[in-house]
């Protein structure tokens, strides 16, 4: 049996014949001519001269053989409704969303911007973008007008897709009037705007620019839209970053090669196969929803799973009735969902048969050991952890699941894993970015070229994608993730925080992670966010801010004080004084992005009396209030 170093090993050293051979997995309409242009660093090109179409392999070439299998199982537990599309059908609605894209001028190479809930228009407004050969560019729905207007700005879309209003835990939010705002404060030509009424808010339209789904399709129900070929380096998609350092970056993705890259994830990664079902809970805004809620289920003929929901609505069994009831095979979400979860019984999934369910994946955030301990034996599957970023569009860090016949080496806690085929993983000195030995931390580097599937450029700025990915070592062009990590002798690598989080306490460069990961061992926790804190006398000193399991624990200052004690025994215990939090304070919540992620630099900002910065994407300000007051500047 080879091992998976050779497999990787194999991948590195002749990626023309590797992803040459993984490239027949998706229909090409015109052959490549070449697998890989390198002469242009730091840009790389995949399947030179090949011309295909995302939506024509997500949806056309499975019809003869699927047409009748379900593609998407839509499921809202805000509005209870529930929507199954098969493949034939899907095939029909996409069609009527592209000719009615198209009756309104869009044209290939435009861009359509999604302002869309979590329905099944939002997928198909994105599979009908790519089958006239336009980029499509999701911006999250809900975002403020001025995050919408920013986007605009920058995409300068044609067509804007949207509509009355998305629901969150009940209650409803209304998105045109956030839409129309941003359309007055853009600078960007007008665009036009296409609505979905779904008829939970009031949806007053502008002559001439708004145009209702309803009607603007009427014309288009039984129109087959031919796909545009493009050339397999030509745009597919713009996607944001999350914001979670500052301000966004418009991520440039590719077609052939993104095909390609998740066509092959999804097999060796993931053990996806057609037929399978798949349930991501995330949102089709963030990275994990482009790829695995809609193109990497679709072009393995899978059958999706699409909510609209919260994990914990009507209650913390809602997830496992559905394994159940739809008999789900894979599962993806983030460790945030998990966390919520884990303030819940969880008998509730016991309640559940889960036999179909293979494993659990999760990705977005560090997975701290008890979290995974806790899912683990709360579901009796394998859990699966895996490290990537929207830049990339698939894992670089996992254990692969699907690669029959080949020795995976057995998971180490806390570690994602290796480095994933096609990835020149390594850690490496910050400044110079030579290698670093194992066991000593660094920060995270891919070498040249990306795989398939990675980002082709920033949207319209060559130069700041060279400037912000690919100039930060003195010695070597290398792509830096931000991210700070260790790889053991036997290549795991830990995520230490990301670069801009590591604190240096008295010399001592401590990734905020390693402490978060401490403190979340106490059993009183539940979540935790460790910032530096500027010091007079240390340099840096850490701050934890807890989420308790508990918040009751927490309510007298005598309970505070001893807890407080307890948590920075066990960060003394576990890394040594050094690393032990100059305070551990209490709040009820903590500010996160929408898609999930810890808000760090906002938290230090506040602790360090200065304004939280951009703050755009933030989930929920009132999280904000929580840490001024845990931090005495509001009551
Ligand atoms: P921005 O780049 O705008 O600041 P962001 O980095 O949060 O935002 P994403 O691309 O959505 O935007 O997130 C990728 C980041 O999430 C990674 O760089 C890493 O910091 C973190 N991350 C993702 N998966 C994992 C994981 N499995 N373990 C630890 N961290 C992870
Ligand atoms: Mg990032």
């Amino acid at each position: 049996m080879t091992t998976y170093c050779n497999f990787h090993a194999r991948s590195i050293a002749d990626p023309t014949e590797f992803w040459g051979t993984e490239a027949e997995r998706i229909h090409w309409h015109t052959p490549f001519t070449q697998v890989l242009d390198d002469s242009r660093p730091p840009f790389a090109r995949w399947f030179i001269g090949g011309t295909t179409n995302l939506c024509y392999n997500a949806i056309d070439r499975h019809l003869p053989e699927r047409g009748a299998q379900e593609a998407l199982i839509y499921i809202s537990t805000e509005t209870g409704a529930e929507r199954r599309f098969t493949y034939a059908q899907i095939f029909a609605e996409v069609n009527r969303m592209a000719a009615t894209m198209l009756a309104m001028g869009v044209q290939r190479g435009d861009r359509v911007l999604i302002y869309m809930p979590m329905i099944p228009e939002a997928m198909l407004a994105m599979l009908a973008s790519a089958r006239i050969g336009a980029i499509h560019s999701v911006v999250f729905g809900g975002f403020a007008a001025g995050n919408l207007a920013s986007r605009i700005d920058d995409a300068q879309p044609a067509l804007i897709v949207s509509a009355d209003a998305g629901s969150r835990a009940g209650r409803v939010i209304p998105y045109k009037p956030l839409l129309d705002e941003a359309l007055l404060e853009t600078r960007a030509p007008q665009p036009k705007v296409l609505l979905v009424d779904r008829g939970l808010a009031p949806l007053p339209l502008f002559e001439g620019r708004d145009a209702l789904y309803a009607d603007a399709s009427a014309p288009h129900g039984d129109t087959i839209v031919a796909c545009a070929w493009l050339e397999s380096n030509e745009a597919s998609y713009i996607l944001y970053t999350s914001g979670t350092t500052g301000r966004p970056k418009g991520v440039q993705r590719d077609v052939g090669g993104y095909a390609v890259a998740l066509a092959t994830s999804i097999d060796y990664l993931f053990g996806g196969k057609a037929g399978d079902v798949m349930f991501t809970a995330s949102d089709i805004g963030w990275v994990v929803g482009h790829s695995y809620i809609v193109y990497a289920p679709l072009l393995a003929g899978m059958t999706t799973v699409m909510y609209e929901g919260l994990p914990v609505r009507p209650d913390g069994g809602v997830w496992w009735r559905m394994v159940e009831r739809l008999k789900i095979n894979l599962m993806f979400t983030a460790p945030t969902a998990i966390r919520v979860l884990k303030k819940q019984d969880p008998a509730l999934m016991r309640m559940s048969d889960l036999s179909s369910l293979r494993a659990l994946f999760l990705a977005g955030e560090p997975l701290d050991e008890p979290t995974a301990h806790w899912i683990e034996r709360a579901l009796d599957k394998p859990v699966v952890d895996n490290y990537w970023q929207t830049e990339t569009g698939w894992p670089m860090l996992t254990l692969p699941r699907g690669l029959d016949g080949i020795d995976i080496p057995p998971a180490k806690l806390g570690a994602p894993g290796v480095p994933v085929y096609g990835y020149q993983l390594s850690v490496c000195n910050e400044r110079t970015g030579e290698r670093c030995a194992a066991g000593q931390k660094g920060v995270i580097a891919l070498d040249y070229p990306l795989p398939p599937g990675c980002m082709s450029t920033i949207w319209g700025d060559d130069e700041r994608y060279v400037k912000t990915y690919w100039s930060n070592f003195l010695g070597r062009v290398a792509y830096s993730t931000f991210d700070w990590g260790v790889q053991d002798g036997d290549g795991f690598v830990t995520i230490l925080g990301r670069t801009d989080d590591v604190i240096n306490v008295a010399g001592h460069r401590l990734g905020t992670r390693e402490i978060e990961e401490s403190l979340s061992r106490h059993p009183a926790v539940a979540e935790v966010a460790v910032v530096g804190v500027r010091d007079s006398l240390k340099g840096q000193v850490a701050f934890g801010f807890v989420v308790l399991r508990d918040p009751a624990r927490a309510e007298e200052a005598m309970d505070r004080l001893a807890l407080e004690g307890e948590l920075m025994q066990t960060v003394d215990r576990q890394l040594g004084s050094v690393a032990r939090p100059a305070r551990v304070l209490f709040v009820g919540l903590l500010p996160k992005t929408r898609s999930g992620k810890l808000l760090r630099r906002a938290i230090a900002a506040l602790a360090e009396g200065r304004e939280p910065g951009d703050l755009t994407t933030i989930e929920d300000p009132g999280a904000l209030h929580q840490i001024r007051v845990a931090l005495g500047l509001a009551s």
